[in-house]
């Protein structure tokens, strides 16, 4: 079974996410538990998070077709002290926030080395803030995703992701996220049915899909290999639409939420219908 959706706006309230996920006809839905932009929010009122698990139960949405994102300010690589412990903080939070919501799995970017520490040492710190903030927190997954590689931020390379979940003490709560978009702009190629066998077999031996928790579903404006993070609607963009027919057809893409973070919101609902059918394809054959 594929679940599939999109990332929706929390505007309102989280529970208004669970309702616009299902206004799209959508199996799986992404969300910001708080305004991704800023460090500090509000806890989740008790009255909020009962609406949003009615809701759930309502549209059924279980945890594993949910992928929560944290804030974008985070970074658990921080090359600096003080930095460091506010993004291990926000971290913090962010989690208990999904314990709270009763979610399972969350979906953030690696960090950053901002050309103060070598990669390793970036990716050795990321490993202990997880360590940290999975000490204190009970039953949610923190879901590496990939990157474009832009800037000096990490995790564009699936050695990355690997060297991460290492460094972690246990391996139970951890997984990772693969961006079409970002692996694309990062040098895997997915143009065609051979190259995309070809990304994820690397994948495999290197990450193994048995880590794998979510899919961000994104074309790309950027060009292959460009290390530039922008994504374009389904078909539309560099990377073409047979990724994502390939990817609908192999049961190793099965029972994870798979998210557009596409361009165009507009469209979600027919991406989602296509989508849905190419995965009805696979059924039927
Ligand atoms: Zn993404
Ligand atoms: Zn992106």
């Amino acid at each position: 079974m594929k679940f599939i959706g999109a990332h929706v706006s929390a505007a309102g309230g989280v529970d208004q996410a669970v309702l616009r996920a299902h206004e799209l006809e959508a199996t799986a839905f992404a969300l910001f538990t708080k305004n991704q932009r800023q460090w500090k929010a509000a806890p989740l009122p008790e009255d909020v998070i009962e609406k949003f698990k009615a809701a759930c139960e309502k549209y059924g949405y279980q945890s594993n077709q949910i992928l929560p994102h944290d804030s974008y300010l985070i970074n658990l690589g921080h090359p600096v002290t003080d930095a460091l412990e506010k993004s291990r903080e926000a971290f913090l939070d962010e989690l208990q926030r999904c314990e709270q919501l009763g979610l399972s799995l969350l979906n953030f970017h690696p960090g950053s080395h901002l050309m103060q520490i070598d990669e390793d040492k970036c990716l050795e710190r990321i490993s202990e803030s997880l360590n940290i903030a999975l000490a204190q927190t009970q039953g949610v997954t923190a879901v590496i995703e990939n990157t474009a590689g832009q800037g000096s931020n990490l995790g564009f390379r699936f050695e990355h992701l690997a060297k991460i979940i290492d460094g972690v003490e246990d391996k139970s709560r951890v997984g990772v996220c693969i961006d079409t978009c970002h692996a694309f702009a990062a040098g895997y190629d997915l143009r065609t049915v051979e190259e995309c066998e070809k990304t994820f077999k690397h994948f495999e031996d290197v990450v193994g899909f048995k880590y794998l928790r979510g899919m961000h579903l994104n074309d790309a404006k950027s060009e292959f290999n460009s290390r530039v993070d922008r994504h374009h609607s389904l078909g539309q963009g560099n990377i073409g639409n047979t990724v994502f027919s390939w990817m609908m057809r192999d049961a190793r893409f099965d029972g994870i939420p798979m998210i557009l973070e596409t361009v165009d919101p507009e469209i979600w609902k027919d991406e989602i219908a296509w989508l849905k059918g190419e995965a009805a394809a696979e059924v039927a054959a």
